[in-house]
């Protein structure tokens, strides 16, 4: 049988463990569906993607999107790392995590005035204008405030990442950043703007994107802008590139983070200026398992299936975008025999599976499997449909457990509702 390869998700005595811990006896205590990242592959996953930039002034705001978890996003912090944020939700966990103002860079294709104004009153390094109309409504608000913004403008350089659709987002045909030619208009009306300073441009192309030539194009194309505003004397001070690296979920060749430096770092070289990246999935994606236990086994016509406890209320991923995540046993046993199955879970949707065709090693009631590749926009993703309870979230560090979210209770599904019959 094919194991995932990671370096913090081994079998020990045909047993998954997460760094030092058996699964079995993690789940035992927290019941399933269970969410276990490991502290260690968040840690070697940041400080191998910043090692691969020493030679550049730069800095890594992790997306916290992709997770945004307190312990996690503190995990990263603690390693130096900034935090993009994509909400006022996001902004506010990223300050309970402990962020420091200086340390955020607020993101979003739609912000709202109170986004807007919470990111100034926060003093956020950088607000990510992705459109004409957003400069003047944050200008009036700096203006209201008193203050003046600190700008980049989201280019949409239009390049294909070749990725899934729903995810690519720097073709023109994308809902995100503007073209180049309105990022122009836009950066020289920097007199007029009296409440915004330009500090930065900024690009992200999509997310999976498993080819360096996207990265290396939109790069050429933003770089260029750049010069022209330099020549202008608009000089910016930070020039982020984004996140969008692909990661291994099955057998995709992907690049390693150094091959990606290689190809970009003459370019960023000849910038003079920070270098801002956003890397979320690259972080955390293989840092987790979803954990879940098999309730029961059949066989419709000369299908089978496998059904678990674990739906598409915790993981989204596979409904939504057709992802692939690899599904292991915790316990391997050798004289098992293997068949195909399709894993699916409880909730009333034919779109509610997690794995379709798949060969796995014949299971039982009761059986733990490994859904693995879960770290990133897993958990963040998950919703009550069916009156589900969201799962648990456990982070291993070592031989040591903690519980970073408790399974949410029968109460947080009634949270403020209120009665209107009586
Ligand atoms: C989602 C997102 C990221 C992170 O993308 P990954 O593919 O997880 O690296 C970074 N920046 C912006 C603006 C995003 O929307």
């Amino acid at each position: 049988m094919q194991f995932f390869p990671s370096t913090c998700f081994t079998y020990k005595d045909n047993q998954l463990h997460c760094e030092e811990v058996s699964i079995t006896d993690i789940v035992r205590q927290t019941g399933t569906p269970t969410y276990i990242y490991s502290k260690k592959y968040f840690e070697t996953a940041y400080k191998e993607f910043d090692d691969a930039f020493h030679e550049i002034p730069h800095k890594i705001f992790y997306a916290a999107k992709s997770n945004f978890n307190l312990s996690v996003i503190k995990t990263f912090l603690q390693l130096g790392s900034g935090v993009d944020v994509n909400s006022e939700g996001e902004l506010y966990r990223a300050l309970k995590a402990g962020a420091k103002p200086g340390n955020l860079i607020l993101t979003s294709v739609g912000k709202t005035k109170n986004e807007i104004k919470l990111g100034l009153e926060h003093d956020v390094l950088m607000i990510k204008a992705e459109s004409e109309e957003e400069i003047y409504l944050i200008n009036e608000i700096a203006a209201s405030m008193n203050k003046v913004a600190r700008v980049a403008i989201r280019v949409n350089p239009d390049v294909d990442a070749k990725t899934h659709p729903y995810i690519s987002t720097g073709l023109s045909e994308n809902k995100f950043g503007v073209d180049r030619e309105t990022a122009l208009r836009i950066f020289r009306m920097q007199n007029e703007l009296k409440n915004i300073k330009f500090t930065g441009i900024d690009m992200h192309i999509g997310s999976q994107i498993t080819s360096i030539s996207p990265f290396v194009e939109a790069v050429e194309k933003l770089a260029n802008l750049f010069f022209i505003l330099k020549k202008e004397g608009i000089e910016l001070k930070h020039f982020d590139i984004g996140g969008g690296i692909g990661i291994q979920y099955k057998d995709e060749k992907t690049f390693s983070i150094k091959e990606y430096a290689a190809a970009i770092l003459p370019i960023l070289k000849s910038l003079n200026c920070e270098i801002i990246f956003e890397p979320g999935r690259y972080l955390t994606a293989n840092a987790g398992i979803l954990v879940t236990e098999v309730l029961y086994t059949k066989k419709n016509q000369n299908k089978n299936f496998v059904v678990v406890d674990a739906a598409m209320t915790d993981l989204l991923r596979p409904s939504i975008y057709g992802a692939y995540h690899h599904i292991q046993p915790i316990k391997v046993d050798a004289t098992k025999e293997k068949i195909t199955a399709d894993v699916v879970g409880p909730v009333c949707e034919s779109g509610d599976f997690l794995a379709k065709k798949r060969n796995i090693q014949k299971s039982e009631h009761g059986d733990l499997l490994a859904i693995m590749s879960a770290g990133a926009y897993g958990m963040v993703m998950a919703s009550n449909y069916n009156a589900r309870r969201r799962p648990a979230e456990i982070l291993v560090d070592g031989n040591k457990i903690s519980v970073i979210r408790g399974r949410e209770t029968f109460d947080h599904l009634l949270f403020d509702e209120q009665e209107a019959l009586k």
